[in-house]
């Protein structure tokens, strides 16, 4: 059972009393669902402008590292969150990665790439009898939404996806709303944070990571950072890998404005 947002905010109270020379902070968040809250489209988000400058004004310190890791691609996530070059991006679950200076793509082989347009074209022309399910293509995987199907839409969808014998390259996570059909061997949010970490270059004992997301993709990532911070965003239990659960976006939020105000 994780602990409660009480428990986490005593943890970094404490680490943030305790830090020194030398300690930096790594800041690996989710976006849709822990930094905004989920709305009917993914293009309908409110995005709070002071969530905005509490980012910048924490990825601008030479101690902090804000990294926001997200199944969006990078041009959505830079289009909400502004040009700020401290701020990593990282898009499409792991599979871009954009930093100060940096630069990176997850390396995926042509015939990888076919298979995986292959079967997103079939699912887009399975939507077409399915109302209010959109496919959307990205270079590393494809979502299926249906958060605008009608309930009878979406039993029928859960049957076809149920019934699907998914290849064995390929691996389908369910995230809010949505099915995430990715390469298995492809990029996840969990090698990107290592990515990030091994660009960052700073000893692990020096690095505090916080991580924080509310659904089944952030789990890699912190399977990946079991000996940092980790936080499931849910309002109901849930199995999870995470330490800390909190209830939703805003208590996200307040902590960051907490950590990136003087
Ligand atoms: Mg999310």
């Amino acid at each position: 059972m994780p602990l409660d947002s009480r428990a986490l905010w005593e943890k970094l109270v404490r680490l943030r009393g305790t830090a020194g020379m030398g300690d930096h902070w790594l800041w690996c968040l989710d976006f849709d669902g822990t930094l905004v809250d989920i709305a009917s489209r993914p293009d309908a988000i409110m995005v709070p402008p002071t969530m905005v400058a509490d980012l910048h004004r924490l990825a601008a310190r030479p101690e902090q590292t804000v990294a926001i890791i997200s199944g969006r691609t990078l041009a959505d996530l830079r289009r909400y969150l502004g040009d700020e070059p401290n701020l990593w991006l990282s898009g499409d679950h792991g599979g871009q990665i954009m930093g100060p200076n940096f630069h990176w793509n997850y390396p995926i082989t042509a015939r990888h790439r076919h298979r995986l347009e292959t079967l997103c074209r079939q699912w887009i022309e399975a939507a077409t009898s399915l109302p209010g399910v959109m496919v959307e293509p990205k270079p590393y995987s494809f979502s299926i939404h249906y958060r605008l199907a009608a309930e009878s839409v979406k039993q029928a969808l859960y049957s076809i996806i149920k019934q699907t014998r998914w290849p064995t390259d390929m691996v389908l996570k369910e995230s809010h709303q949505c099915f995430e059909v990715h390469l298995s061997l492809g990029p996840t949010k969990g090698r990107a944070v290592v990515e990030i970490m091994r660009h960052l270059g700073v000893a692990r004992s020096r690095l505090i990571t916080v991580a924080f997301g509310d659904d089944q993709t952030d789990e890699d990532m912190f399977l990946a950072l079991q000996t940092g911070i980790t936080v499931r965003v849910s309002p109901a239990p849930v199995d999870t890998a995470a330490q800390y659960q909190v209830p939703n976006p805003d208590a996200v939020r307040e902590l960051i404005h907490w950590m990136a105000a003087d």
